[in-house]
């Protein structure tokens, strides 16, 4: 939009109470403000406090707020845990899975994890979130969808959500076919259930990075490759993938331009309400083996929960609470109507 030209906005990726900060100058000069919101800023003259305003606010009064490198170090300095505990969160997927999540987090080098050896001021500020450049984008008619990424925990019903728009309109949503190294069934077809492959090739892929994710099952590798993302959108249709958060930053890019929503459970009371008669199927190692919910379940959904949003909050687009599925379906249809007809705030770093 032209009448966005130099002006810089920021997406804040932490919540920001002035009346709760000792440092500030003044606590009524400050500008409040939560994850997610878009910021514009004024002035940038001094290095520790910005002044800025809430975008949509048509008052040109701006505020303080810390700046960027300001805030960096001091949630580095005060928050140390955020740095140096890797995430435990119970993996919905294969163990294999679990086992490439732990890799990727290591330092090749020594083989030990890069969060242990930090020392105290060793802080990479690129871990902590606090706000991103962003820029107005609305999807042209002919231009590809985006690739819209569900996160969330184990039995939120991410999948009962994904089938129900699947089938809701099948020319307009896909989802990828994944990689396998296991011999096909006589049922299956290459190139439907999954794309068959060789151990060798599936190595060499994995070696050149052509994997979003991968695990090994019963001695038989299975992953999801990047081309597989690549067919969809190809085919003129929303790619839906579920993945663990983690991997939602390598696919920050121009090309894919992923827009992150996470399911949420609700409340531990409506769980054990809504969720009375239903079945989990807790990992995908125990696919079909569908059990009742058990009070132990619920709270490892919460606690789950709260550990994604925790820790990848910054990266999601959309949170939506499952607690009724008729209304969570609703809603996440209405989110993809605007992602495909209204403006919506992407990282200038995806056009560089
Ligand atoms: P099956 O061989 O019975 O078709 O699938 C067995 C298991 O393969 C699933 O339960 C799941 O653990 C794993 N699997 C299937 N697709 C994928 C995938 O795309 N990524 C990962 N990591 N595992 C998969």
């Amino acid at each position: 939009t032209p009448s966005k030209e130099g002006k810089m906005f920021l997406r804040a990726l932490f919540d920001y109470d002035p009346n709760e900060d000792k440092a500030i100058p003044c606590k009524e000069a400050g500008l409040s403000f939560k994850r997610g919101e878009i910021l514009q800023i004024m002035s940038q003259d001094d290095a520790t406090w910005w002044q800025a305003k809430h975008e949509e606010d048509a008052n040109p009064r701006a505020g303080l707020i810390p700046s960027k490198h300001f805030q960096e170090r001091r949630l580095a300095l005060r928050r140390p845990e955020i740095l140096v505990q890797p995430l435990k969160v119970s993996n919905r997927k294969s163990s294999g899975f679990r086992r490439s999540f732990r890799l990727s987090r290591k330092d090749k080098k020594t083989n030990k994890s890069m969060y242990e050896c930090k020392k105290s001021n060793q802080y990479d500020t690129a871990d902590v979130p606090t706000y991103e450049e962003v820029t107005p984008y609305r999807r042209q008619t002919n231009e590809k969808y985006r690739l819209v990424v569900l996160v969330g925990p184990v039995g939120v019903g991410l999948n009962e959500l994904k089938r129900k728009l699947l089938i809701s309109d099948t020319q307009h949503y896909g989802v990828t076919v994944p990689h396998t190294t296991r011999a096909r069934r006589s049922q299956e077809s290459d190139g439907v259930e999954y794309i068959f492959i060789s151990k060798h090739l599936f190595e060499t892929d994995v070696q050149n990075n052509k994997f979003i994710e991968y695990g090994e099952y019963k001695n038989n590798y299975y992953g999801t490759s990047i081309d597989s993302v690549r067919s969809v959108l190809a085919k003129n249709k929303v790619c839906l993938l579920d993945v663990q958060p983690h991997t939602v930053k390598h696919l920050r890019t121009l090309e894919f331009k992923p827009y992150v929503i996470f399911i949420k459970p609700p409340s531990i009371e409506r769980l054990r309400e809504t969720r009375k008669n239903a079945k989990i199927i807790s990992s995908r190692d125990d696919q079909g083996a569908a059990k009742p919910f058990t009070e132990e379940d619920f709270q490892e959904m919460i606690k789950s929960a709260q550990i994604m949003e925790n820790q990848y909050g910054h990266l999601f687009d959309k949170i939506i609470i499952n607690d009724d599925l008729t209304m969570a379906f609703n809603e996440l249809k209405t989110t993809f109507d605007k992602l495909e007809t209204e403006t919506h705030w992407i990282p200038v770093s995806w056009l560089h």
